[in-house]
C-alpha cells in the first residue's frame, strides 16, 4: 500500500503547500470554527493543522488513513452533488506515505483522545491513547523523506512558506466565518480573526488582499437561472501587473478556471491594459448537477455544463457593476 500511495501522493501532493490545502480543508468539513497552522522550516521540516472540529472516532481513526476511505460520499450518486471539499478520501493516506503523519483526534462525545500513525510498506496503522481538547491535530513531519527524487524539487524555506502563505490567504478569503492562525518557526505570521458584521468582513478583507482594494472595490451581488455571483471586483483603475488579486471559487472551492477569468477580462473590455490584471473575489454558486469539480486531483478545474451561460452571466454581471460604479 505504501508504494500505490505513494503513486496517488504524486497527483496531490507536489509541495508543502498541497498538504496545507488538502488538510484546512479536512478540517472546514470537520465544522471546525478555529484553525492554527503551524509550520517548521518552509513546512519541509513540519507542516501541522490543528482544530476544533467534530473530531474522528477511535473506531474511525484507521479508516482516515487508508486510500479510498472517506465518510463523505456514500455512494455513487452522491458524486453528482458534493458539498464538501474533499471527496476522494486520499489525501490523509497520500500524505502519510510520503511523511511522517500522526493523526491525533477526539470528539466531543468521546471521552478520550487517540492517536493513529501508519508505518512501513504494509501502512500498519498503530493507535494510542493520546491527549487532545475536542477536535484534530495532524502532524506531517519530514515531508519526502523517503522520496528524495520528490524532495529536491522542494524549493527554500522562504519560496515553500510563501506558498502556503498564499493557499492559506485563499481559503481565508473564502470562509469568513472561520478563524485562521498561521506561524512559522514559533512566529506568529497571519491572524484572520472570524468575521461575522460588515465591519470584520471589510477589515478581514483588507489584511488578505490591502486596504487599497477595500477602497477601490465595490460589493456585487446578482442572480439569474440559478446561477449566483457575489463578492467584490475593483475598478478598471485598480489593477494589477500580476495575477495576484485574482480570486475566484465555484461552489466555495478555489478555482483558475480560465472560462471564469475570461469572462471578468471581458467585463472589464478595453479599459484593461493587455498586460494588467484586473483584481477581485468572486464567489460563483450553481447547482451542484450544473458542474463537474471531479475533473482533477488537485481540483482546480470545473467543467460547467452551461458554460456559455455561466460565461455570459459573469461577464454581464460584472460590467454592468462596474458601470454602476463610474456613474
Ligand atoms: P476526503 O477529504 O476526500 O474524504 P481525506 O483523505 O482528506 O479524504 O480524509 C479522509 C477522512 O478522514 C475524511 O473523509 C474524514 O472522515 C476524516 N478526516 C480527515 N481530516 C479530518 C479532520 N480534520 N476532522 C475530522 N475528520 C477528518
Ligand atoms: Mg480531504
Amino acid at each position: 500500500p505504501r508504494l500505490a500511495n505513494q503513486i496517488a501522493a504524486g497527483e496531490v501532493v507536489e509541495r508543502p503547500a498541497s498538504v496545507v490545502k488538502e488538510l484546512v480543508e479536512n478540517s472546514i468539513d470537520a465544522g471546525a470554527t478555529n484553525i492554527i497552522i503551524d509550520i517548521e522550516q518552509g513546512g519541509h521540516k513540519r507542516i501541522r493543522i490543528s482544530d476544533n472540529g467534530q473530531g474522528i472516532t477511535k473506531d474511525e481513526l484507521t479508516l482516515a488513513l487508508s486510500r479510498h476511505a472517506t465518510s463523505k460520499i456514500k455512494d455513487l450518486d452522491d458524486l453528482e452533488s458534493i458539498a464538501s471539499l474533499g471527496f476522494r478520501g486520499e489525501a490523509l493516506a497520500s500524505i502519510s506515505s510520503v511523511s511522517r503523519l500522526t493523526l491525533t483526534s477526539k470528539p466531543a462525545a468521546q471521552d478520550n483522545a487517540w492517536q493513529a500513525m501508519a508505518t512501513g510498506r504494509d501502512m500498519q496503522v498503530d493507535i494510542q491513547p493520546a491527549a487532545h481538547p475536542d477536535g484534530t491535530t495532524i502532524d506531517v513531519e519530514d515531508l519526502f523523506f523517503n522520496t528524495p527524487a520528490r524532495r529536491k524539487f522542494l524549493r527554500t524555506h522562504k519560496t515553500e512558506f510563501s506558498h502556503i502563505d498564499e493557499v492559506v490567504r485563499r481559503i481565508a478569503l473564502s470562509k469568513l466565518d472561520v478563524s485562521f492562525a498561521l506561524n512559522h518557526n514559533g512566529k506568529s505570521i497571519r491572524q484572520y480573526r472570524r468575521a461575522t458584521s460588515d465591519r470584520q468582513v471589510e477589515k478581514r478583507l483588507a489584511s488578505i488582499c490591502s486596504q487599497a482594494f477595500v477602497d477601490h472595490s465595490i460589493a456585487i451581488d446578482f442572480q439569474h437561472q440559478g446561477l449566483h455571483l457575489y463578492g467584490w471586483v475593483a475598478s478598471p483603475g485598480f489593477t494589477r501587473s500580476q495575477n495576484d488579486l485574482c480570486y475566484s471559487y465555484v461552489n466555495g472551492r478555489m478555482m483558475r478556471d480560465k472560462l471564469i477569468n475570461h469572462a471578468i477580462r471581458q467585463a472589464y473590455g478595453e479599459s484593461l491594459a493587455h498586460d494588467a490584471y484586473p483584481a477581485f473575489v468572486l464567489f460563483l454558486n450553481l447547482d451542484f448537477d450544473q458542474v463537474d469539480v471531479n475533473v482533477h486531483p488537485a481540483k482546480h478545474e470545473v467543467r460547467f455544463h452551461q458554460a456559455r451561460l455561466v460565461h455570459d452571466f459573469i461577464t454581464s454581471a460584472i460590467a454592468q457593476s462596474l458601470h454602476q460604479q463610474h456613474l
